[in-house]
């Protein structure tokens, strides 16, 4: 038979553990409603890359091949290609012709992300990978390439307030 001092001590463990449960009834749900509502990211998660441009539109990659030998995965293949005079896709000599990652392999570990010395690749938010087909989940440089940038407005300035009038 338990002692006294059990039995109290039991009582006092759980008014303590309901103590805890009613404080935090009343505090606000932050439980995300996902998938009927989109999750809200904290900016520093690791979803799927996105490869990045720079303010004219080229490609921010120069096939330094940094982040594939960072990866402790090896999921990362680049194809190495010349910028010309004619055809400039990337701001330094060369560009990725071919980018590819194989999430399947992929652990989201970032450090290809932090390998590159012009910023060229991140983590964007995007989650839902899972695939029955493994074929789909080696990413191309299409799928990860984020779009070019929408060119500022000109301003138009009226020739009589140019003027001064
Ligand atoms: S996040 Fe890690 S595992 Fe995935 S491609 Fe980058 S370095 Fe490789
Ligand atoms: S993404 Fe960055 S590290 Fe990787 S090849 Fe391109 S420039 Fe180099």
């Amino acid at each position: 038979m338990p002692s006294i001092k059990d039995v109290l001590s039991a009582a006092g463990a759980i008014s303590k553990g309901m103590g805890i449960t009613f404080k935090e009834m009343l505090q606000p749900t932050i439980t995300e409603d996902y998938p009927d509502a989109p999750p809200n990211f904290q900016e520093r998660f690791r979803g799927g890359h996105l490869l990045q441009r720079d303010e004219s539109g080229l490609e921010k990659c120069v096939a330094c091949f940094l982040c594939a030998a960072a990866c402790p995965s090896d999921c990362i293949y680049i194809e190495a290609a010349e910028n010309t005079e004619k055809v400039r896709i990337s701001g330094g000599e060369r560009y990725a012709s071919v980018y590819n990652i194989d999430y399947n392999r992929c652990i989201f570990c970032g450090f290809c992300v932090e390998a590159c010395p012009t910023d060229a690749i991140t983590h964007g938010h995007t989650f839902e990978l899972a695939s029955f087909n493994t074929s789909t989940l080696v990413k191309r440089k299409e799928d990860m390439l984020v779009n070019i940038p929408a060119l500022p407005k000109p301003i138009v300035v009226h020739e009589e307030v140019a003027a001064g009038h």
